[in-house]
């Protein structure tokens, strides 16, 4: 006799076990502060405590969780930690947690308008909402010819800018698709302080590295706009066409802001596609006295992006991408396959999500977005950015009065680079023995040809007592670090 088959769904027991999980994460987050921030284990430890086959017979969750203590935790790098500090922040909140949660529980498809209208039409909907808080122009509204898309990373975002910008530089009105054999090639351009997902969209979109150009930046890490028309008006003069240009509002290493308006004269010159990524920096654009400058040259943009992941309280994986005109983005990435066919995309009256992003299936990670955006209001929202912004004002002031210290760029809204006088080998060794004691966790970045610490404030349960900590921690370990080795 087959046993009865145990049900994948069961009502009562997924009500029970939900809340113990819930009552786990809410425990988690009040016990975080005294955890070390890095995980501390070596290549393997996790792996080596796990057992080596899959369970044939159902196991309890009491037991899973257990695990997740012992095993799992230990191999965590805490990145919602209030003393995370490092790379850029990926800030959560509770609001956003609970619409993954529902986004799980009515697990639809977003693909197609028809496959979960609410899905598509939300995600619009909230977009819009987004584009307007940030202030970006009316050409991103859904109501024109462009709109908003939620992708799963600022990589993404960015490969489908190429994708779209190759389809119209070549074969816009028809009906070849992607690079063949006869175009003459195709040149991207970013600065040398652009994200690395630059040359990995070209190399996927199949342009190669060797038409991805890294224009030149100045002392402050912005794309030189000069260097950029020398760059184009080369490669038109040997035969190339210039299709791409990103621009970066927020460099990875120093948040560095390009000139976008300079960028965009530029690029309008040779009809190139337009990108800006302001993967980090975009959140701030919230806060009306900050925008100025981190939406300058967007209404001459052909799309614009920013991760809501990482500073604007919505947990991973969220990135915001809008277009002014979806026009050949929809063209390079729509398949439509007959068993997708339906009258609503047959009617051309609705949005197809599948064909504005590579995957073809969707999450509904519109649900997160609207429940963070709802619940917190977006004024709490602007209190946290500003309130990231001061803090990371007052450690520069901070770096800049301690005669042992410099900073190594501006400060950019809440990122603050800097470094020991005493020389690179000193940061480095300052960088390394303050991770080591796991009271707080920063990364590094080359700035100008310097080894800088970076310091990004934005983790949802930072207080301003964690930045004063982080220094004091800081100033005690410096004159160890400055004695060589
Ligand atoms: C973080 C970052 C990215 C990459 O973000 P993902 O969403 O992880 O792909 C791209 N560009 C900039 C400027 C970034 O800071």
């Amino acid at each position: 006799m087959p046993r009865m088959l145990a049900p994948a769904f069961d009502p009562e027991r997924f009500r029970r076990e939900a809340r113990a999980v819930v009552d786990w994460i809410a425990d988690y987050w009040q016990t975080l502060e005294p955890r070390p921030v890095r995980s501390q284990v070596a290549p393997g430890d996790v792996r080596a405590q796990l057992p080596p086959h899959a369970p044939d017979e159902p196991e309890p969750l009491a037991a899973v969780l257990a695990d997740l203590d012992r095993v799992i935790v230990p191999g965590l790098t805490h990145w919602q930690h209030p003393a995370f500090f490092a790379y850029f922040p990926a800030s959560a909140s509770g609001p956003s947690i609970l619409g993954e949660l529902l986004a799980a529980g009515l697990g639809v498809q977003g693909m197609l308008w028809s496959t979960s209208p609410a899905c598509t039409e939300l995600e619009t909907h909230v977009l819009d909402w987004l584009r307007e808080l940030l202030g970006l122009p009316e050409r991103f509204a859904s109501s024109g010819m462009g709109g908003g898309v939620i992708h799963d990373s600022a990589s993404s975002g960015l490969l489908c800018g190429l994708v779209a910008a190759r389809e119209r530089a070549t074969h816009l009105q028809s009906n070849r698709h992607g690079l063949t054999q006869t175009d003459r090639p195709l040149v991207a351009y970013a600065s040398a302080a652009a994200h690395s997902s630059f040359d990995k969209a070209a190399r996927i979109a199949g342009l190669g590295s060797e038409w991805a150009r890294r224009i030149a930046v100045d002392s402050r890490g912005c794309m030189d706009a000069t260097a950029l028309a020398a760059a184009m008006d080369a490669d038109v003069a040997a035969g190339r066409i210039p299709c791409f240009v990103c621009a970066t509002v927020g460099t990875t290493a120093a948040g560095a802001i390009d000139p976008v308006p300079e960028i965009a004269a530029v690029t309008a010159r040779h009809n190139a596609w337009l990108h800006v990524d302001a993967a980090w920096a975009g959140a701030a654009a919230l806060c009306p006295e900050l925008r100025p400058p981190l939406v300058a040259g967007a209404e001459a943009a052909d799309s614009w992006s920013f991760n809501p992941h990482k500073w604007l309280l919505v947990n991973f994986d969220c990135h915001a991408l809008w277009v002014a005109d979806r026009t050949s983005l929809v063209q390079a990435l729509a398949t439509r396959p007959d068993y997708l066919r339906n009258a609503a995309t047959d009617s051309g009256g609705v949005i197809d999500y599948a064909e504005w992003q590579v995957p073809l299936g969707r999450r509904f990670r519109a649900l997160k977005l609207w429940l963070a955006l709802r619940m917190l209001g977006a004024e709490a929202i602007r209190g946290r950015i500003r309130a990231h912004v001061a803090w990371a004002g007052e450690f520069a002031s901070w770096v800049a009065a301690d005669p042992r210290f410099e900073l190594l760029a501006p400060r950019s809204l809440s990122l603050v680079c800097f470094g020991l006088r005493a020389g690179d080998a000193a940061s480095r060794r300052l960088l390394d023995r303050l991770n080591a004691g796991g009271t707080a966790f920063l990364t590094q970045a080359t700035v100008g040809d310097r080894f800088a610490l970076r310091l990004a404030v934005g983790a949802a349960l930072t207080e301003r007592r964690h930045v004063e900590a982080v220094w004091a921690e800081l100033s005690r370990l410096a004159d160890e670090a400055a004695q060589t080795a």
